[in-house]
């Protein structure tokens, strides 16, 4: 078949596949050339198994010839890749870090046995700031993501690798993982659909934690009906995860249908200004326009706490951090006899030397926040400021079905921009930290451009467990925009 197969989307591709007129090798062998074509100016992957590939898209070619075959399935034999801290059996796991250079898992993440089971093809595995710490990728051991849009511009993060590969259609689809934003800022700064789940929807078995009561594992795809097919095969209860939520979950795509009429949405406007761009807030006005010709009602509302989320969240994900990267290596408490040291000379010895500097950075924020009374000033007021952000979501979600707000403040932001002042890139998480500590879903969806024409995102945030609501309103909005057919115009070595 004649065409750009690596363009297409999960439902395209799966609907040729299943009529017979292209084959999972005619599509993956598409998506390797893409690939090798794009790859040394974008630096999305951190390793690529194309033998591998293509032996699991003949295994799925197979499948689909064989009629009577039960193990069929919509992603049967589509290419996708993974985030590189989602543990992969056999395949180098690294999470973008020094530390974890040559770590080969004996075990498949949960939600790598899911897409196995349902023989998707696994290309390989993305970039990502070390151990999902971070806001544009500039954190990786390996040569830094490129956005797909700018070159010159980060492709956000920490899943700026699994933005950037479906934003330049290296992939139909990609997992990312969400702690603070990590799913749904790099989504927005490249142009593509990214949700983060509930908290406990999706099995964080076989993810390197960052943060464990924040982390969310969840879809970056193409679009909206897209990301309803991958979170119908990664959700689950998982007794292997201790924070696995027991619920059963509908099928996501029987909400996929074009009507929000008499939907609450709430629209966050004071906060708003001052804080945002002009080109983000006006597309966000025009966004809950339409929603309104749609039929769906706007109430301003407020989130009282919302300002002070990103400390709470540095405080509790860095104490978090420490915990899950230093038990065991001899690191405690930032302590070592009784005295408190400076953190290089705590690592050595430990393994722990071989870290990059914002990772550093964030263990020593977190033991400081947790030492003797510091514990009491700013960890407890921290997990306090998580509860009162958790009433403000139940208060608005008392009257409101949604939320709409901008999922950042801006659009990507230059290479080294951030470099002298991390505050500045802190404030990037304003509208996304809240919804992790709140363990609420959220999608960001490609809703214009600003006027140097790179992708704006909005943020849609649900009641827990609340995936499909937003689905529909995201669907709703996808079909009667077109921002997101657009695709950045890459400098391919071949052209
Ligand atoms: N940018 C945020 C941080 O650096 C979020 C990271 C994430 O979600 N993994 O903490």
């Amino acid at each position: 078949m004649d065409m750009e197969l690596y363009k297409l989307t999960i439902h395209e591709a799966s609907d040729l596949l299943h009529r017979g007129e292209i084959s999972s090798r005619e599509l993956t062998k598409s998506v390797l050339e893409r690939i090798e074509a794009t790859e040394s100016k974008l630096h999305s992957f951190i390793s690529i198994h194309p033998e591998a590939a293509l032996k699991q898209a003949d295994k799925a070619d197979w499948l689909r010839e064989n009629p009577n075959s039960k193990e069929l399935h919509v992603l049967t034999g589509i290419p996708f890749a993974l985030k590189d801290n989602i543990c992969t059996r056999g395949i180098r796991t690294t999470c973008a870090s020094r530390l974890m250079e040559q770590f080969n898992p004996s075990i498949d993440g949960a939600v790598v046995k899911k897409l196995k089971n349902a023989h998707a093809v696994l290309i390989g595995k993305l970039n990502m700031d070390e151990f999902a710490i971070g806001s544009s990728g500039e954190s990786s051991i390996f040569p830094h993501t490129r956005n797909p849009w700018a070159a010159d511009r980060v492709p956000g993060g920490s899943s700026g690798g699994s933005a950037a590969s479906v934003a330049a259609d290296q992939v139909l689809f990609s997992l990312g993982s969400d702690t603070g934003g990590s799913i749904r800022q790099p989504a927005s700064f490249c142009g593509i659909t990214g949700m983060k789940p509930s908290f406990g929807a999706v099995s964080g078995y076989g993810l390197i934690p960052f943060a464990t009561s924040l982390d969310q594992l969840g879809p970056m795809c193409k679009d909206v009906t897209d990301c309803a097919i991958v979170m119908n095969v990664i959700t689950g209860f998982d007794p292997m995860d201790r924070m696995s939520a027991k619920i059963s979950h509908p099928d996501y795509t029987s909400y996929l249908k074009q009507d929000v009429s008499g939907m609450r949405i709430g629209l966050l406007r004071g906060w708003m200004e001052g804080t945002i761009s002009g080109d983000v807030r006006m597309a966000i006005e025009k966004a809950a326009k339409l929603y309104q010709d749609m039929g769906a009602w706007i109430e301003e509302i407020t989130l009282p706490h919302m300002e002070y989320a990103v400390s709470a969240y540095l405080l509790i994900s860095s104490a978090e951090a420490s915990h899950n990267l230093t038990a065991g290596k001899g690191m405690r408490m930032g302590y070592k006899e009784g005295e408190i040291c400076e953190l290089d000379e705590l690592a050595v010895g430990s393994g722990l030397q071989s870290l990059g500097a914002s990772v550093k950075k964030r263990i020593l924020l977190g033991n400081t926040g947790l030492c003797n009374d510091n514990y009491e000033i700013y960890y407890k007021e921290a997990l306090k400021l998580r509860t009162l952000i958790k009433e403000d979501f139940d208060r608005v979600f008392e009257k409101c079905d949604l939320i709409l707000t901008p999922t950042n403040p801006d659009t990507a932001f230059l290479f080294g921009e951030m470099e002298i002042n991390v505050i500045e890139m802190y404030k990037y998480d304003a509208y996304t930290v809240p919804v992790n500590l709140a363990g609420l879903p959220a999608v960001s969806i490609p809703c214009g451009f600003d006027s140097k024409g790179l992708p704006i995102g909005m943020q849609l945030i649900g009641r827990l467990y609340g995936e499909g609501a937003l689905l529909q309103a995201s669907y709703a909005f996808e079909q009667n925009t077109d921002h997101h057919i657009k695709s950045p115009v890459l400098i391919t070595s071949t052209d």
